[in-house]
């Protein structure tokens, strides 16, 4: 069933386009000391190749600013900075050619500031981001919520932050509202969704470990897209960016947003199993993770019910007494030895 989306301003990233009928793209960010050019440069390479399709590098001061040409020069996913309030460097990252950045305008300073920071985005044609975290709210605003950090206080905090584009005529905007609580993201996010028509970028912060991370973004990333809500992701686990993309992609093969690489289908086992399926199933996983055609492979226990169960698998195996079998659409199309299992799975998948 396919999923309506919201339909948002398109904004260019680069050569990337989100919003409006643009696919729902995947972000990460690097973990690298953005000063080290090389470092940086090959972690980037490293996640495109794994499905990143826009990276964020963090900018903490003017001599990792002046390495942003040099890491864009060298990379060929648009590449996004990523300034909490020094205008100076977010003008640096702007004249090194950067294809986003990320800064609130309410947190730059002076009029004359965000002006320049404005013009010069505008100059480039480069969208600016407007990224409110549940833990920066500005005092003014929480004390009209009684201090709570509620949905609406920080969609309050991020429309401020819109304004003060708006009102210099700058529409290239993008916006995201990360809490660490899942509830609360997605009531952000719902809450933004109603008031404007910029594009969204959906992410949970803070979601924690790789397993604990990424339950609660396939949660709160995944409730979101199934409403139709949000054209960029980001899974923040405390982990390698690199397993970070590959979750994102995950929550979007699932939800049917896109398609890249293997789906795989694998049965819990039960009183039925027939073969050791659990290991085997690890195997099918991490054998065919370079896979970057979309087919949908299945690992099942049995043969009364795998087959059947599995029947939209483009191929799969099953467990017999003391075999296995490859089957295809559902249908057995050979017995092979259980041993031998996944090495013939492997055969059939590269005749594919
Ligand atoms: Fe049990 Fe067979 Fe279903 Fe697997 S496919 S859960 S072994 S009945």
């Amino acid at each position: 069933m396919d999923i309506a989306r919201r339909k948002t301003r398109v904004v260019s990233i680069g050569q990337k386009k989100i919003g409006g009928d643009n696919p729902v793209l995947v972000q990460s960010m690097c973990n690298t000391d953005t000063k080290d050019v090389s470092a940086t440069v090959k972690q980037i390479h490293e996640l495109q190749k794994h499905g990143c399709e826009m990276v964020r590098v963090a900018v903490l001061n003017a001599s990792a600013a002046k390495k942003l040409g040099e890491i864009k020069r060298r990379i060929q996913i648009p590449l996004i900075a990523d300034i909490h309030f020094d205008y100076q460097l977010a003008l640096e990252a702007i004249e090194q050619g950067v294809d986003k950045i990320r800064i609130n305008p309410g947190n730059i300073g002076s009029e004359e500031k965000v002006r320049k920071v404005v013009d010069a985005a505008k100059r480039r044609r480069i969208p600016i981001r407007i990224g409110v975290n549940s833990g920066s709210i500005e005092k003014r605003i929480l004390a009209k919520h009684r201090d709570e950090v509620t949905p609406a206080a920080m969609a309050e905090s991020a429309l401020s932050h819109v304004k003060i584009l708006e009102d210099l005529q700058f529409r290239d905007i993008v916006i995201s509202l990360k809490a660490a609580d899942v509830n609360r993201t997605i009531a952000a996010y719902q809450l933004m969704a109603k008031k404007v028509d910029y594009p969204l970028h959906l992410g949970v912060t803070e979601a924690g470990t790789k397993w604990l991370g990424t339950i609660k973004s396939a949660i709160g990333i995944g409730s979101l897209l199934n409403q139709g809500i949000g054209d960029t992701i980001r899974v923040s686990l405390t982990d390698s960016p690199i397993e970070e993309v590959k979750v994102a992609w995950e929550i979007l093969k699932d939800l049917g947003l896109r398609k890249r690489g293997r789906m795989l289908i694998s049965c819990p086992t039960c009183g039925r199993t027939q073969i050791d399926l659990i290991p085997l199933a690890k195997k099918v996983e991490e054998a065919t993770a370079h896979i970057e055609k979309p087919i949908t492979i299945a690992v099942m226990g049995c043969v009364v019910n795998g087959p059947g169960e599995a029947k939209e698998a483009d191929i799969g195996i099953t467990g017999g007494k003391g075999v296995g079998m490859i089957f295809k659409k559902g249908k057995v199309e050979r017995v092979v030895r259980e041993d031998t299992l996944l090495d013939e799975l492997m055969k059939e998948i590269d005749k594919l």
